[in-house]
């Protein structure tokens, strides 16, 4: 069993991005810039966003972070998106989910312009990924098409199997696989079996947010498995959606929770940035 270290993958990309940034402020005589939108006190969010904005510096981005009361109106905000669409120094918008309940996200979602969507959840991007020429890439699920490439393994005549169907990392997840050539199954709470699914899997991506669901009797020998989740156990310590302790050793890789695929999704936000940045200065 070969662990994927999602935290040295990581490292090594932002060391990449860094150099790339400073040969494009030599080459277009500007930096990529990042604006993050944050609403409220939710304390998880408020992480999220400081790690960002420390990831924007590491890598010599300019950056902007809006840290907006919780009162904050839908019209004050639409203004605000309004005004870093046109603003040149800014390249990517980021408005951190979720939102206090008084906001429309779908509206605010839409209202970023998809050149600087950098999230890639506006359905323009979405479109684009769906019919094979995305611009940006959801960042989670590209985070994990990263590691499967710089560890070799190809999802080409894959058996792949997602479970979870959200929108940020279970359907996006299914369309990479099946752009990579995989042969994708998707399973979700309302598939009967979900073991004979998931054991089937020569690479089982797994993303349902439940400490420890996965376990040995699911997963067949030799399989990669990628965990995505991010949960609590009953001690309160961070884990993944697979019980790593019994499934690892019937795996050919594996990514722990934490160290996995968590640091790969920030990385993977710069990437995005960055390419929107280099199309900026193309035009
Ligand atoms: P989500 O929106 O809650 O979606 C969960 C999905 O799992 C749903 O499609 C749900 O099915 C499915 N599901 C739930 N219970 C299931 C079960 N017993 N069997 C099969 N499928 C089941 O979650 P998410 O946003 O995709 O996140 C999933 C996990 O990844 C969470 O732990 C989250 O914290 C983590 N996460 C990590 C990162 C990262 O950067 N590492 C990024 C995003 C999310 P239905 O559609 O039928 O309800």
């Amino acid at each position: 069993m070969q662990l994927i270290d999602g935290k040295a993958t990581s490292a090594a990309i932002r060391g990449e991005i860094r150099a790339e940034v400073a040969r494009f402020q030599t080459e277009y005589g500007f930096t990529p810039g990042l604006a993050v939108i944050i609403v409220g006190e939710d304390p998880a969010s408020q992480v999220y966003v400081r790690n960002k904005a420390r990831a924007c510096e590491e890598v010599g981005f300019y950056s902007e972070v809006y840290r907006l009361p919780e009162q904050t109106t839908q019209k004050e905000l639409l203004s605000l998106i309004d005004r870093l669409n046109t603003d040149e120094k800014i390249h990517g918008i980021l408005v951190q989910l979720p939102l206090p309940k008084h906001l429309n996200e779908t509206e605010l979602l839409l209202r970023i312009s998809p050149a600087k969507d950098v999230d890639a959840f506006h359905p323009y991007n979405v479109g684009q990924l769906t019919i094979g020429t995305p611009v940006f890439l959801p960042c989670t699920p590209a985070g994990i098409m990263e590691l499967l490439r710089r560890y070799g393994i190809d999802p080409c005549g894959k058996q792949c199997v997602v479970a979870g169907r959200s929108n940020i990392v279970g359907k996006p997840m299914a369309l990479l696989l099946l752009a990579a050539n995989g042969t994708v199954t998707v399973c979700h709470s309302r598939t009967p079996d979900l073991a004979a699914k998931t054991r089937d899997a020569d690479i089982l991506v797994v993303a349902i947010g439940k400490a420890k669901f996965v376990t040995a009797d699911m997963v067949k020998e030799g399989a990669v498995v990628i965990d995505v989740g991010m949960d609590r156990d009953e001690n309160g310590k961070l884990c993944g959606d697979v019980d790593f302790e019994t499934v690892a050793p019937k795996c050919s890789y594996i990514t722990p929770v934490p160290g996995g695929v968590g640091p790969m999704t920030i990385t993977m936000l710069l990437q995005n940035t960055l390419k929107s940045a280099r199309i900026a200065a193309n035009q």
